[in-house]
């Protein structure tokens, strides 16, 4: 994409200078540890209707052989926490299934509950435009939420919803098996990480989720609110560009 058209794209503050190309990611930052501790997956495939108000963090054995596919039959037409009785759709998660890179946003909007489809509206868009300026298609990314059904008003999940929904999501990042994911917003690093630290001390350095790189950065609902953010987004983008060895294509 020309220089110009990606500033565009992002709407990058004038100071903020293009990419000149991929830094090796070995002169990056170290990565701060985040570890826990493995335990079994007990419930998963089981119909389970009351939420299992458990650390489904510690849930961390990979199922061998574990594909989308079977993890979506597995989740079936949920009805495991409340957000079931106000959905229309449920929104599994898109994209490739060998994806290099999985963006992790944290719940579907009243677009996205009508599709069935993760970030489908003005924040999807967004999202789009992020993906495209890092020379990738959607199509070539995989793209889920921390719950699969939409929270009634767009409300942040409740911590009983977001226990009982993410093992789902942490089996899809095991069954793809990506080279880095993003975090769109503080909801989807507190459940990937278990963090209680704010957004702004995360954002932007590059941390580890069980042995994949992982980085934090602003939601695309809070740059359509807060556009001058897109700065310090694209500057994250850049750091997951150089690690997956993506250039910023000259005009
Ligand atoms: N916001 C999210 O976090 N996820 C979506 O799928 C859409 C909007």
């Amino acid at each position: 994409m020309p220089k110009r058209a990606l500033k565009r794209a992002l709407d990058v503050a004038p100071k903020e200078k293009a990419p000149q190309g991929a830094v090796p990611v070995a002169q990056k930052e170290s990565l701060p540890a985040v570890t826990s501790e493995p335990v079994r997956i007990p419930t998963l495939a089981t119909g389970l209707h009351s939420a299992p108000a458990q650390p489904v963090f510690n849930v961390l054995d990979r199922i061998e052989g574990d594909t989308l596919g079977r993890i979506r039959e597995d989740l079936g037409e949920c009805t495991r926490c409340r957000l079931h009785t106000t959905r229309n759709k449920i929104v599994f998660g898109a994209g490739n299934e060998h994806a290099e890179l999985v963006f992790v946003g944290e719940g579907p909007g009243r677009d996205e509950d009508m599709q069935g489809l993760p970030f489908v509206g003005r924040a999807g868009k967004l999202l789009t435009q992020m993906i495209e300026a890092m020379t990738l298609t959607r199509d070539q990314v995989y793209i889920a939420n921390v719950v699969k059904c939409r929270p009634p008003e767009n409300r942040k999940p409740e911590e009983d919803e977001s226990g009982t929904c993410s093992p789902f999501l942490y089996r899809q990042i095991d069954a793809i098996r990506p080279k880095a994911i993003v975090c769109l917003g503080l909801t989807a690093a507190q459940s990937l990480l278990k963090t209680k630290d704010s957004i702004s001390k995360i954002r932007g350095e590059w941390l580890d989720y069980r042995g994949t790189k992982l980085m934090v950065t602003y939601h695309p609902a809070y740059l359509l609110r807060n556009p001058p953010a897109k700065a310090d987004v694209w500057k994250d983008l850049q750091k997951v560009m150089a690690l997956l060895g993506l250039q910023v294509k000259k005009k």
